[in-house]
């Protein structure tokens, strides 16, 4: 095990994403130490994989490296490592390199793609949690393409024409925006021997609107939008099954397709050991008002893999940056207080509102006293992403690239850096 260094409390905070860099930010000079274990060196920008997997944005834009966060906090320290397991009789969590003793622990893991238990889906469909699934999604894109081309036979070129995305939340639509982007715009200048008339969209969604929280408004916009665009909606449609080949529905349709997108939910990326935790609702762990685990007196959890009722959220809140966030910020505070022996304040959420983008010039906004949507909504939603992501120069680089693909209505990153490759890659990423 690795020693303790100093006489201050080690906190280490499991997972370098929007809840784990804010708690560890706001722990600057403040008497603890402060280690962070993540199974990556880089921090990312969910909200922008999609443009990642699309070749709207290349990783490296939306990806920050973590040391580099930090650079300046003398109290703080990263490792590299996969957390496996916490043991609470010893306060220690045993990672891929080692173990390493706790005062305070927070669990910051968000949340894995939730098939729902099934492994056919699973095995078969793209998720798009993480940089390296995104890249999957961007080769197997363009692979399909090259494979249309080549394909002589109609009834499995068609296969290889019809992208289905499975879950109507922000992630789904703006996925299936960007790709009626990319047909209408960008790869029939690539592919002059395919007939993109024959390239058909689908969005699934299991409830009776696409962006389910959204307003309503919001959502017969978006839905607007995405028929503008030339996507096909499919709302109260359930999937049953999909092989690789074909997707099924309950109500007995069937769509044959090589390339199904699952972006349907998700679940608490939860590590063994928390033995007195209730593991509730989306696999995510129980805590009090102040993102204490019930059962424990040192073990936090924030964000998505938290779940907090409170009277505003009696059914906790929801998966998005904000919640993770302001719950880092708070508990940061918190611990302070609970180190210095004085009551913790509860977590009081500000809801910030919502955002989706279609595509260009197309966006929905919900804001608690006005909702908006198209041009306003989409410059709106521009200046938050570019806002909230980290880095200088990914801001600089993802308004350059914006600004570039829309006066030229190109996507700059269709390449295929290594091959998609089921089998072997979607190994490698349950590994990781
Ligand atoms: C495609 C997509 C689009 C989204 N769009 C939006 C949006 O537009 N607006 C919005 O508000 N929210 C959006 N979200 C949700 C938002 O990204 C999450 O709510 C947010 O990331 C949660 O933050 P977190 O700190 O809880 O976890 P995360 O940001 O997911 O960070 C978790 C970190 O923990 C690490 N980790 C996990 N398990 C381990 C382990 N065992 N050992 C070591 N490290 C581990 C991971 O590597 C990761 O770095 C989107 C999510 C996705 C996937």
């Amino acid at each position: 095990m690795e020693s303790r260094s100093s006489k201050f409390p080690q906190v280490i905070i499991i997972g370098g994403g929007f809840g784990g860099i804010q708690i560890a930010k706001k722990l600057k000079d403040k008497e603890v130490n402060v280690l962070m274990l993540d199974k990556h060196n880089y921090h990312t920008f969910q909200p922008l994989l999609y443009q990642v997997a699309t070749g709207g944005l290349e990783p490296d834009s939306i990806a920050f490296p973590i040391r580099k966060i930090f650079q300046k906090q003398a109290n703080f320290k990263f490792r590299v490592a996969n957390v496996t397991q916490i043991n609470t009789e010893s306060s220690s969590v045993t990672t891929s390199i080692g173990d390493f003793h706790y005062d305070y622990l927070v669990i910051a893991t968000g949340s894995e793609t939730n098939f729902f238990g099934q492994k056919e889906i699973e095995h078969f469909s793209m998720p798009m949690k993480s940089v390296p699934e995104a890249l999957n999604l961007r080769s197997l894109l363009l692979q399909n393409f090259e494979e249309a081309v080549i394909e002589k036979n109609a009834q499995a070129k068609q296969a290889f024409l019809n992208f289905v995305i499975v879950g109507a939340g922000p992630t789904g639509v703006e996925t299936a925006g960007a790709l009626a982007e990319l047909r209408n715009h960008v790869l029939p200048s690539d592919y002059d021997e395919i007939d993109f008339s024959k390239m058909k969209i689908f969005l699934v969604e299991g409830a009776n609107r696409v962006l389910p929280p959204f307003s309503e408004q919001a959502s017969y916009k978006a839905q607007q939008f995405l028929e503008e665009m030339g996507v096909t909606v499919l709302t109260n449609t359930m999937v049953d099954q999909y092989n690789g080949e074909q997707i099924s529905f309950k109500n007995g349709d069937v769509i044959p397709t090589k390339s199904v997108i699952w972006s349907a939910g998700v679940k608490g990326a939860i590590i063994p050991g928390l033995e007195h935790a209730q593991i509730v609702r989306g696999g995510r762990i129980k805590t009090t008002d102040y993102n204490l685990i019930e059962g424990y007196n040192n073990i936090f959890a924030i964000g998505d893999i938290s779940y907090m009722e409170t009277e505003k959220f009696p059914h906790g809140h929801p998966g998005v940056a904000q919640v993770a966030i302001q719950q880092g910020q708070q508990l940061a505070a918190n611990l302070i207080r609970i180190i210095n022996k004085e009551t913790p304040k509860p977590f009081d959420y500000f809801d910030k509102g919502s955002m989706a983008t279609i595509g260009r010039n197309k966006a929905v906004v919900d804001l608690k006293f006005w909702k908006f949507q198209g041009f306003f909504a989409w410059i709106t939603w521009m200046f938050i992403h570019l806002l909230f992501l980290v880095g200088f120069r990914n801001k600089l680089v993802t308004m350059m690239n914006w600004i570039v693909n829309y006066f030229s209505q190109d996507r700059g990153t269709r390449l295929i850096i290594r091959r998609f490759n089921r089998k072997t890659m979607k190994e490698d990423i349950a590994i990781d």
